[in-house]
């Protein structure tokens, strides 16, 4: 029997023995060793100088600023943030009328009573009028404060959620390789939260009391400046500590955010990996791998906490003193003739809510610093470039014909070279098949052409020109991909198969089920297309789900197509029904498929052999095996594989 003549015995064949052989043909090794390459603290990629763009910045102190970078969030708020600051005002000055009416309450109404005098009723209700008034307005100004503030601050971070997320969608996939998918929901989930709840919380209160204080101060003074110098004396020790206190709290807080997105890193590895980790039985290994990670938490939250309570004690002791002070030198200054008793009154009053705010404000201090380096973390991603920008002069690329051209390509992952200089053309409409051992570069290569990362040196032109002249997106539009391990999102069998086009109509997503050998088994299904995938799909089988993904492709009706060991995970019987689904996808596309069976490749117009980043050889199938070089030894290879297991 010829060679070529049994495509089921080369499928049987052991993909991973052929490679071997192959393998054995790639003349040039890499010029770099891994170990330069790899970042020892995420196993991301490092760049040219040796550092992981994903660590690096973590690795850093958070700066100050972090913080009022927030205020451009801000801006598109500022009316409501201007109305709840008017209010606020308001609120604080209705909050200070109470204690400064006991003074003249003191002189007109208690005094004369305390000395056995007639006070007019109407005297005494005037002024207990206005502190009821007062203490109601400022109940109602605050409400409508905290109303307004607090509906600002949630609309800024919600912004700020959906800005970091749609700028993660539009980040490469550069850099999500050097990424923790679970630090990167932390991000964008609980460090917005904690934004969050310090904008609506914390922030509104601190300007409070900032305003407060410094409105009691003015009064004080006002009233009575030596005894206003006593009163404000402990702000000095409390500002010294608090200025020695931020630096430490602030980096205790960013430890413990890292530490936080480490430890749901753990989280989003093993639960979607929870078959393997039982398959291992690993459950004990992993429930330990956890309970590290949740230590460094612990830890981190220790030592803030240790800082914490030490000084929020010291800031209540110092204000207690503060109050006997003030009581010690009023009775003194009374003694002396200084100071009325009225005044003394008033300043109690006044020292109970100046002193509450002090502390109520120091106690925002270590909320102000988790927030500032919860809102580092953010913009440690919002200040990440794409590292496939979008061109400066777009052409539109319409609907390509599909020509595809790779001239001296190259590409390194950071200082690595793993294609050395790639030329290759593939006309509208052509099938070429691209083998190769593993690793020789076959996936980067058609990465290459989707544009999820750019070439290093020379260029990949789409109908003659270069691909990086047209909008990212548009050019996209043209491009479909079915994965070995195609990935379904939680939703009904609809919803994923229409994907990239969610307006498609009921009747084109059937059409295209059907042409995908899907319909049948859709319809099994207790739903039909209205029945749920669950996560990633996990209520299909790998046949079924791949199906979805052709059809998937088949609607958005690509002009250059990419399979990328599309049947390689599945049995015979499946994997015919897959080959005769992607039969019809291929039609009129061009197409690049990457396959390892070379029986997948049968419908092939040529075949491209890929050897340690280079293209060794290409041609139709025969015209290779007459040749008598790789792909023959690898047809070889396979044939002989599948000939023994025949024998066995
Ligand atoms: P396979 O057939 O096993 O899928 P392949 O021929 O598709 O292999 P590639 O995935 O293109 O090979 O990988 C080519 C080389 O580049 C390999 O040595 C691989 O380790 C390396 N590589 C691939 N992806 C990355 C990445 N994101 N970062 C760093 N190196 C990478």
């Amino acid at each position: 029997m010829a060679p070529s003549e049994d495509p089921d015995a080369e499928s049987r064949a052991n993909p991973a023995d052929v490679q071997a052989d192959v393998q054995a043909d790639a003349s040039r090794e890499p010029s770099q060793s891994d170990a330069t390459t790899v970042c020892p603290r995420c196993g991301g990629m490092t760049n040219d100088d040796g550092v992981c763009a994903a660590c690096a910045p973590q690795l850093q102190p958070p700066p100050r600023q972090a913080l009022y970078r927030l205020a451009r969030f801000a801006r598109p708020r500022l009316g409501l943030i201007l109305w709840g600051t008017a209010l606020m005002v308001l609120s604080t000055a209705a909050g200070l009328v109470p204690p400064y009416i006991i003074g003249p309450f003191y002189d007109q109404v208690l005094e004369p009573l305390d000395a056995g005098k007639r006070v007019p009723t109407g005297l005494a209700a005037w002024y207990l009028g206005w502190l009821g008034g007062a203490a109601v307005a400022a109940w109602l100004l605050s409400w409508a404060r905290n109303d307004a503030l607090c509906r600002a601050s949630e609309l800024i971070s919600a912004d700020l959620r959906n800005h970091t997320y749609a700028h993660l969608q539009r980040l490469s996939l550069e850099f999500f390789g050097g990424q923790r998918t679970g630090d990167l929901i932390s991000r964008v989930s609980s460090d917005t939260d904690r934004i969050c709840s310090f904008l609506s919380a914390d922030a509104l209160d601190f300007i409070t009391d900032a305003l407060l204080i410094l409105c009691t101060a003015g009064l004080l003074v006002w009233i009575n400046p030596p005894l206003a110098i006593v009163t404000l004396a402990p702000l000095i020790p409390i500002a010294w500590l608090v200025q020695k206190l931020r630096g430490r709290l602030r980096h205790g807080f960013a430890r413990g955010t890292t530490a936080w997105g480490d430890m749901v890193s753990v989280l989003a590895d093993t639960i979607p990996g929870i078959r393997v980790v039982k398959a291992f039985a690993q459950e004990s290994r992993e429930v330990e791998r956890f309970a590290r990670a949740n230590q460094v938490v612990l830890d981190a939250n220790n030592r803030v906490n240790r800082l914490w309570s030490f000084f929020g004690p010291l800031v209540t002791f110092l204000t207690e003193c503060g109050g006997l002070v003030i009581w010690g030198c009023g009775v003194w200054l009374i003694v002396r003739g200084d100071v009325r008793v009225a005044v003394l009154l008033q300043f109690v009053a006044y020292i109970g809510r100046f002193y509450t705010r002090l502390e109520s404000m120091s106690r925002i201090l270590a909320s102000t610093q988790r927030a500032g380096a919860a809102a580092h973390r953010i913009f440690e991603i919002l200040d990440r470039q794409p590292s496939v920008p979008e061109p400066t002069s777009p052409r539109d690329p319409g609907r390509l014909a599909g020509a595809v051209e790779l001239r001296g390509v190259r590409f390194r992952y950071g200082k690595r070279e793993v294609l050395h200089g790639i030329d290759l053309r593939i006309e509208p409409g052509e099938m070429l098949g691209l083998v190769g051992a593993s690793g020789a570069g076959k996936s980067t290569l058609v990465n290459l052409v989707c544009r999820f990362y750019d070439v290093s040196h020379g260029a990949i032109l789409a109908d003659g020109v270069d691909i990086r002249e047209y909008p990212v997106e548009a050019y996209r539009r043209n491009i479909g991909i079915v994965l070995q391990e195609p990935f379904l999102f939680y939703g009904t069998i609809a919803e994923n198969i229409a994907y990239g086009r969610p307006d498609a109509s009921r009747e084109e997503i059937v059409a295209a089920a059907r042409a995908a050998h899907a319909h049948a088994f859709i319809l099994r299904l207790p739903d039909g297309y209205d029945s749920l995938v669950g996560e990633r799909g996990q209520a299909l089988s790998g046949g079924e789900r791949q199906r979805i993904s052709i059809a998937r492709a088949l609607l958005t009706d690509p002009r250059i197509l990419i399979l990328d060991e599309a049947t390689s995970a599945v049995d015979t019987e499946t994997e015919r029904e897959i080959q005769a689904a992607l039969d019809t996808l291929v039609q009129g596309r061009t197409t690049i498929a990457i396959a390892h069976r070379l029986s997948t490749l049968r419908k092939a117009n040529r075949i491209a052999v890929v050897a340690a980043g280079e293209l060794v050889e290409i041609g139709p199938h025969d015209e290779l095996l007459a040749r008598q070089g790789a792909y023959f030894r690898l047809h070889q290879a396979q044939m002989k594989l599948a000939n023994q297991i025949g024998i066995g």
